[in-house]
């Protein structure tokens, strides 16, 4: 996927002078300093308004993120903390900025694992201490001094992931759910590949011109961006129905064939992202597992 060069350079130099950069009008960023394979150059925080301002996804529970947070807003009020979803590289930061500044807290849902006690790594990725004051359902709308913001409910990298369209910028807040550097993990049980597929169909049909994600630089022109990702995961679907179709029955086969050249420390995201298909597919009837849809089943193809 074709990032925005130019502003990845810039979003890089931004992580090591913690700088909080106009980006656009009323559109302030500054990315924490988190980077991974994962977060890219680190999780972007962005302070929407002027005087009294919104932050949107304050980031890692990072004392100098937030120390930088305040510093470069000196004189403003920060009046509310919206969080996209509740992975621990967006939402632990709401928690100490908000007892810093007394924003409220709002958007997503805390995150309720969806097999309550099953040991799963994955649910290691959320933060179980989100609690948000405000809870915002889609549509709801949220309405500060000079910008206000309609939830959009995106399930699919997270199950309670939701985007933010910020009226006054024409642009969404689009949290890991559509993001320019790369293509969203989507790793079940929380994370589920029908949802993601329904969540992105579910932005096409919207009108805004920018896409303010998670990390990374902006996505521009993105309804034709989200019709490529739903094209990209059709192809993966069918690549991955062919695999079955020639023998291939586990997940690790697969990813061995459809991810040549995989760095190492992403094969277990993309293990994942498999698996997620095949959960999908199972779900729709296109494949079938030897039992349950686990990642470590069996799976052929029907029909
Ligand atoms: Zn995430």
């Amino acid at each position: 996927m074709d990032g925005d060069r130019a502003d990845e350079l810039v979003a890089a130099a931004d992580v090591s002078a913690g700088v909080l950069r106009e980006v656009a009008a009323g559109v302030r960023r500054m990315v924490a300093p988190n980077p991974s394979p994962f977060t890219h150059t680190g999780t972007c925080t962005y302070v929407v308004g002027r005087g009294i301002v919104a932050v949107v996804d304050p980031g890692p529970d990072d004392p100098a993120h937030v120390a930088a947070l305040i510093a470069a807003t000196e004189g403003e009020r920060i009046a509310h903390i919206l969080v996209t979803h509740t992975h621990r590289d967006h939402s632990p930061a709401a928690r100490r900025l908000a007892a810093a500044t007394g924003a409220e807290i709002v958007g997503c849902a805390p995150h309720r694992p969806r097999h309550p006690g099953a040991a799963g790594g994955l649910d290691a990725a959320h933060d179980p201490d989100h609690a948000p004051d405000r809870i915002l359902a889609d549509g709801d709308v949220l309405r500060g001094e000079g910008y206000s913001f309609e939830a959009v409910a995106t399930p699919g990298h997270a199950a309670n992931h939701l985007c933010f369209a910020h009226a006054q910028g024409d642009s969404l807040f689009s949290g890991d759910h559509v993001m320019a550097w790369s293509t969203s993990v989507v790793a079940p049980p929380d994370g589920s590949m029908g949802d993601y597929l329904a969540s992105l169909e579910a932005l096409r049909a919207r009108g805004e011109t920018t896409y303010w994600p998670g990390h990374g630089g902006p996505v521009r022109e993105p309804a034709r961006y989200v019709r490529a990702l739903l094209h990209h995961r059709r192809q993966r679907e069918a690549a991955i129905l062919e695999r079955l179709g020639a023998g291939d029955a586990t997940v690790a086969a697969i990813v061995a064939r459809l991810y040549d050249g995989l760095a190492p420390a992403l094969a277990p995201a993309a293990r994942l992202t498999t698996f997620a298909h095949l959960e999908d597919l199972v779900a729709r009837g296109l494949a079938e597992a030897d039992g349950e849809a686990t990642p470590g089943a069996n799976y052929r193809r029907r029909g």
